[in-house]
């Protein structure tokens, strides 16, 4: 393997902006990042003066109306979207609701969804209850990634896809499949969860008409952080929310009983915001000022293509399960293993923390920011270790807790 000198001087990792406990590598930022330093005194001072001190006031004094599209910039910057273009609010899944549910109004004469079998189920989940509940014979179709383009056809209202993969790590050109969905007359919805803030987006160059996403994983906005949506700016003022929440109204402060949406992209706001969730977001974002995203893919190719090599050759009851082409792949390694769930237990008890994904997945997130090279090796020789001489075999790592 052979790596571009240049990365050695990129300023990763910055491993003293996080707040990482001792003696631990931590490989699930994919999942939940940590916590990054300077989130908790601003989530204290948010609390004691702005919150205690301005009561409500706040909501005018402090800015608390304007953060959804505020915050909805910081995050457009890192998945290349103009300003007011994305706004923050809910959880992903509503968010994959709401852009579902618009571009379905957009093709009406059209009936299917086509998503693929390497999506989260609650997107599926989500467009399988909007179906449903429409009740206008509109029909999921689900095919294996790999079969996404040849798929396209004139019946397809939207397209719905994760560009990588919660399990492999595998990614989608999303380039190429926007271009192949409108080309079929279809419209684009991009799950960005696994991609933000692991790997460099070009939504405006897409072309794509939405895009939704989390922020507790790569973008460390902490656990239950508020999702995003992006929808194109040229459709923005066209869409008819399907939740027609007060916040997301013209004018909200005018209590009409009648609905009329915002402009722009103000309409997907839904209710009130959580406050408390994104101002520790907020602060979190600051992080990514400082980050070249091509840098930072260029160090992430690098430690994961060193995690697989070494992997490969310490531990041979591990199988690739993510694709070994770097290009196709996002900012995580999967490995197959029969007693992966174990195997993973018994390296978090001993301070590698990745997660497991049913059936046999061992999944290890790469996030450049606070991972260097020597947390790779040590990682690789406890896993190692672990295999070799079977120490996931223990009642205690064997049995199954409510979160894997
Ligand atoms: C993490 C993830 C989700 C989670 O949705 P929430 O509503 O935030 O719980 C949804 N979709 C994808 C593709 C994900 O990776």
């Amino acid at each position: 393997m052979s790596w571009p000198k240049h990365v050695s001087q990129v300023a990763l990792p910055m491993k003293d902006r996080f707040e990482l406990p001792e003696g631990v590598i931590y490989l699930d930022g994919n999942s939940l990042g940590p916590l990054p330093k300077g989130v908790t005194a601003r989530v204290a001072e948010m609390m004691a003066d702005e919150w205690g001190g301005q009561l409500i006031k706040g909501w005018n004094a402090c800015g608390w109306m304007a953060q959804p599209g505020r915050v909805g910039d910081q995050v457009g910057r890192i998945i290349g979207a103009p300003k007011g273009s994305v706004v923050m609010g809910d959880t992903l899944s509503l968010k994959v609701y709401q852009a579902l549910s618009a571009a379905l109004q957009m093709r009406p004469e059209r009936k299917v969804i086509l998503s693929d079998s390497g999506n989260f189920p609650t997107d599926l989940y989500m467009a399988d209850g909007l179906v449903r509940h429409l009740d206008q014979g509109h029909e999921l179709r689900v095919v294996a990634p790999e079969d996404v383009t040849a798929a396209m056809s004139d019946d397809i209202a939207a397209v719905m896809l994760t560009q990588v993969d919660y399990r492999t790590g595998r990614m989608h050109d999303m380039r190429a499949i926007t271009e192949k969905a409108q080309a079929a007359g279809a419209v684009m919805i991009w799950d960005l969860a696994h991609s933000a803030g692991a790997v460099p987006v070009d939504l405006s160059g897409s072309n794509a008409e939405f895009a939704v996403g989390c922020t507790y994983k790569y973008l460390n906005g902490g656990p239950g952080a508020p999702a995003f949506i992006y929808v194109r700016p040229d459709l923005a003022d066209e869409i008819d929310p399907a939740l027609a929440g007060w916040l997301g109204h013209e004018a909200p402060f005018a209590f009409d009983l009648e609905y009329r949406p915002a402009p722009g992209i103000e309409r997907m706001r839904v209710g009130t915001p959580p406050v408390l969730q994104m101002a520790a977001l907020e602060e979190a974002m600051a992080i990514w000022d400082a980050v070249d995203m091509a840098e930072l893919r260029a160090a992430s190719l690098h430690l994961s293509e060193l995690f697989i090599a070494e992997v490969e050759a310490a531990c041979p009851d591990l199988t690739l399960a993510s694709p070994r082409d770097g290009a196709q792949r996002g900012s995580q390694v999967s490995f197959r293993f029969e007693h992966g769930y174990a195997a993973m237990q018994a390296l978090i008890a001993r301070g590698v923390i990745g997660d497991f994904r049913a059936p046999d997945i061992m999944r290890f997130g790469f996030t450049p920011l606070y991972l260097d090279e020597a947390d790779v090796r040590a990682a690789v020789a406890i896993l190692a270790e672990i295999l070799r001489d079977r120490l996931w075999d223990r009642p205690e790592y064997l049995a199954r807790q409510r979160v894997t």
